[in-house]
């Protein structure tokens, strides 16, 4: 009977790895399509000043929604795009529109994610150059957001492209920052224009007794280092009115605004203007 057992249970797991390459195959699939008829799209979330009612710049976001599979998470599709050698022409696709897109928002900084495979392809600093000299495209309003897996193969090549990006005058910012195993020896050695603080940071404000230390530490530090520094996830007035009291210089999260179509950042400009000091702040004056 254990042999039986055995034997069920191999067939079950064969089968299951089998489904699971056919379902990375189908979407890496789907994906290409999508990447050819430019069925995808890119949302934008607003990062404001400190008191949430400015808007200084937006965060480019992919969308995919497939007609069969429906709406396909980045943190799904992204590493498959990774694995699969797709990744170059999505990240250069979200680039394009990106930079299409904010030209109707000429106040404003754009960021956009670029992933370590992207960022270390021979071709990235041609093809960033080349995408913004097609769009007209100021590289100052530019910032790309890498993370620290970028920087583990410690190769000459890494550091040559940061300095090449910058030396275009486009800004490099260190996302999801704090989470990794060694962000802080990538913040020594690299030199960041901004530092994103991962949002687990954010949400451990509501339960762990030492976050509110780590947090403005990890901002203080940042600000040593001259660097912007970013606080991501961003969710209730609460966590507005802590943040207010550090030296942060941005805030993003779902507080200010969700990512949004680009036809709809006038707006959400204009909500986050005209809401009441006390809205924002709200619990602030009590803590
Ligand atoms: P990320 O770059 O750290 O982007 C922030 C993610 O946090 C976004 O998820 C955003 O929707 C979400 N977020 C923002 N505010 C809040 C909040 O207040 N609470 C919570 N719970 N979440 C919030 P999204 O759009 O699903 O993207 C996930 C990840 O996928 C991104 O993390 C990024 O690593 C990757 N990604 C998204 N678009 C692109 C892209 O165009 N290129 C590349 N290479 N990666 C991308
Ligand atoms: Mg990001
Ligand atoms: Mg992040
Ligand atoms: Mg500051």
């Amino acid at each position: 009977a254990a042999k039986a057992d055995g034997r069920g249970r191999w067939a079950f797991f064969e089968q299951s790895m089998e489904e699971q390459v056919r379902t990375r195959e189908n979407l890496a699939h789907a994906l290409r399509r999508a990447i050819d008829t430019e069925s995808l799209h890119v949302l934008y979330q607003p990062q404001t000043t400190i008191d949430g009612r400015t808007v200084l710049s937006v965060e480019a976001l992919l969308r995919w929604t497939d007609p069969d599979m429906g709406a396909i998470s980045p943190s799904v599709f992204v590493p498959i795009a990774e694995e699969t050698g797709l990744i170059n022409d999505l990240g250069l696709y979200v680039l394009r529109q990106a930079c299409t897109d904010a030209r109707a928002w000429p106040h404003l900084g754009l960021a956009v994610n670029v992933s370590p495979t992207q960022f270390r392809h021979p071709r990235f600093i041609d093809d960033l150059r080349e995408t913004l000299e097609q769009a007209g495209f100021d590289p100052a309003r530019l910032e790309i957001e890498v993370t620290e897996t970028v920087f583990a193969t410690s190769s000459p090549e890494v550091m040559e492209t940061l300095t090449r990006v910058q030396e275009m005058g486009v800004r490099v910012a260190l996302d999801d920052f704090g989470v990794g195993y060694s962000s802080l020896s990538y913040l020594r050695r690299f030199p960041f224009d901004t530092l994103k603080i991962d949002r687990s940071f954010i949400a451990d404000l509501e339960i762990g007794a030492h976050a509110h230390s780590i947090l403005s530490t990890i901002i203080d530090l940042g600000e040593a280092l001259g660097m912007k520094v970013v606080a991501e996830g961003i969710e209730t007035a609460h966590q507005v009115a802590i943040l207010q009291r550090t030296n942060c210089d941005k805030l993003q999260g779902f507080f200010m605004s969700r990512p949004v179509p680009p036809e709809q950042i006038r707006g959400v400009e204009d909500r986050l203007a005209a809401a009441q000091p006390d809205a924002a702040t709200g619990p602030a004056l009590t803590i």
